[in-house]
């Protein structure tokens, strides 16, 4: 068997009103897919982690730096190809978009091994340690009102979100630690005693500013406080973890194993969030998976993107292992946008009505039980919104 094409497919539209987090305002949503093809007819699937113009800009790295790579080679062999990739790209990057291309096509090859196989990703990789994984839903994003608009709104949307059945949900801070102080309590009101809810405050803070909003969260009970302070301050999140009650998360920023291996040796977390879409695949996913619970830090992966992402992710959650074991361990969670999200939605030919099955089933999901990642994305729908033609 021979890889014949690698092709990406950027998704974009207009999403009906601006979104923001503690970095930005964003107005399009953007998902990038990466399709593997083969000379035996069958079709893998990816995604890159990377919005907007970051997409555009992955996509020609995948298509002109690692399609000739891998074109020609069997698809089967999957980690010899990421290996050889990888240490050819070395030299120009260890970190950041050449590793977000990889990872689309890295995923895409884990499909094709699955459907070759004639097994669900989750099989291939040993096995459904839980059939139904629990949800958190995300939402309460910044917009352009004022403090007194966020409170009301990120109370309401709080119960809102744990009313739809997510078993958790987590919020957007970033509007100065003060405020961002009343948005948690008015969030930690919304969902009262149904739910457990997070704070993200996409490394916004200094790490005394951190301190300050950390103390807020121990207080209310949050059940995490994510990217606290800038990725590259591994010293800031030692001390957040050794200062504070609160679980510390992070990582979607870190990359492959050796990122992730300072960042673990540092101590720094009580929960990790590898984003398999960005850090190399699930090739590089599955090394730091095993590098993290070397370390005795439980993972809850971060996910972001289309249903090829959702669907990748819903595989590894059901395949991680405990850690550590027990009648009641310590589940990771699915990570779910409740915003609008076409790409998530209206991808596929069979969608996984994510929100329909959280509803019905306590705010848990299934696993899909097609081969590969078992989803198929619609090429009529493919073809309405791609942009890089
Ligand atoms: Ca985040």
């Amino acid at each position: 068997m021979k890889i014949t094409h690698v092709r990406s497919h950027v998704l974009q539209y207009d999403l009906p009103e601006e979104l923001g987090y503690s970095q930005q305002y964003y107005s399009k949503r953007t998902a990038h897919l990466v399709e593997v093809e083969t000379d035996e007819g069958i079709t893998g699937w990816g995604e890159c982690f990377g919005p907007g113009n970051v997409a555009l800009a992955n996509r020609t790295i995948v298509e002109k730096v690692i399609a000739p790579l891998v074109s020609g080679h069997d698809p089967l062999e999957r980690d010899v190809l990421w290996h050889k990739t990888y240490n050819l790209l070395r030299d120009h990057a260890q970190k950041g978009m050449p590793l977000q291309a990889l990872s689309g096509v890295d995923i895409a090859l884990w499909d094709i091994v699955g459907k070759v196989a004639g097994m669900p990703l989750y099989k291939l990789l040993g096995g459904a340690h839980r059939s139904r994984i629990p949800v958190y839903g995300y939402g309460m994003m910044l917009k352009r009102e004022s403090v007194d608009e966020h409170i009301a709104r990120f109370k309401d949307e709080a119960a809102g979100i744990i009313a739809q059945g997510f078993r958790a949900t987590k919020m957007k801070v970033g509007l100065g630690v003060k405020e961002d102080v009343r948005l948690c309590e008015a969030v930690a009101r919304g969902v009262g005693d149904k739910g457990d809810f997070m704070v993200d405050a996409n490394h916004c803070y200094t790490t005394s500013d951190a301190f300050y909003v950390g103390r807020a969260l121990e207080e209310l009970g949050a059940y995490w406080f994510e990217e606290p302070v800038a990725p590259e301050d591994l010293d800031g999140y030692r001390e957040l973890r050794s200062g504070l009650g609160v679980n510390i998360s992070g990582g979607e920023a870190e990359f492959n194993r050796w990122g992730w291996r300072s960042l673990l040796e540092s101590r720094g977390l009580d929960i990790a969030q590898p984003e398999v879409c960005a850090l190399g695949g699930i090739s590089e996913y599955l090394r730091v998976l095993a590098l993290a619970h070397a370390h005795f830090t439980p993972v809850n992966n971060h996910v972001w993107g289309s249903a090829i992402a959702v669907a990748a992710n819903i595989h590894l959650l059901a395949s991680m292992p405990a850690l550590p074991g027990g009648l009641t361990p310590w589940k990771p969670m699915l990570e779910f946008d409740t915003t609008h999200n076409s790409f998530r939605d209206e991808l596929l030919t069979e969608p996984l009505n994510i929100q329909v099955q959280v509803k019905a089933n306590d705010g848990y999901v299934g696993v899909p039980e097609g081969n590969g990642l078992g989803v198929e994305p619609d090429r009529d729908f493919l073809k309405r919104f791609r942009v890089n033609d």
